[in-house]
């Protein structure tokens, strides 16, 4: 998969096609990280024990009836709140989501399940093997990618002069992914990625996913002023 952090990016460089509505590139930055939560059930299923978690990935969070079901949902509530942002927060999920999915299809090693639950994969990369370094570097290479996204965000916080109270904390998180991103790439290169370091390193991803769309959200000012 391309790394999420990379997801989040596409989504702020979107901006220049996008119509300047409230919400609605809020709606797009998370709908670009959004489909990548269905890692939560990959670890709930693998610490569950049950079989083949790997299966969850890519499928419900990937799929265009979930697109539908998004748009949809926020609808109703823009109606019921007559708030017509929910509206455009919805469209922007929605658009973003779409954008996630043709990133993961056309960027990376691994098909998609499109019209999940009617199953039918598409993958326009059946025909190559991962070789392990670079799988290696692709687990690993989502540290680095946040750190570059909330790095991003700092700068782009930084010369609109919006949000200049969670700097610090953004950058330090930074930081963090930075960090994590040597650890792990010299754990997996040294001692392997069997074992329970790899578990540490996918909770540590979900903390990041978790994180990073948290301070998405509360850098809602940053990314719409942009
Ligand atoms: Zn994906």
């Amino acid at each position: 998969m391309p790394q999420n952090g990379i997801h989040a990016m596409v989504g702020i460089a979107s901006r220049m096609w996008m119509p300047k509505r409230e919400w609605l590139l809020l709606g797009v930055v998370l709908g670009n990280m959004f489909p990548d939560l269905d890692n939560l059930v990959v670890a709930y299923t693998t610490l569950a024990k049950l079989p083949d978690p790997e299966q969850y990935h890519r499928t419900f969070t990937h799929s265009v009836f979930t697109i539908l079901a998004v748009v949809v949902l926020f609808y109703i509530i823009a109606i019921m709140t007559k708030n017509e942002r929910w509206n455009n927060l919805g469209m922007g999920l929605g658009a973003g989501i779409l954008m996630h999915i043709l990133v993961d299809l056309i960027l990376w090693f691994n098909g998609v399940e499109l019209l999940w639950p009617l199953g039918s994969e598409l993958n326009f990369w059946s025909w190559f093997t991962t070789p392990p370094w670079l799988k290696i570097l692709l687990d690993t290479g989502e540290f680095l990618a946040f750190g570059l996204y909330f790095l991003l965000l700092v700068s782009l916080s930084q010369r609109q002069g919006t949000n200049a109270e969670l700097r610090k904390t953004t950058r330090m998180w930074g930081y963090i992914e930075f960090f994590l991103f040597i650890v792990f790439t010299a754990l997996f290169f040294t001692i392997g990625t069997e074992g329970l370091q790899y578990k540490i390193f996918g909770v540590l991803y979900l903390v990041s996913l978790i994180v990073g769309m948290v301070i998405t959200a509360k850098m809602k000012r940053t990314i719409e002023t942009i």
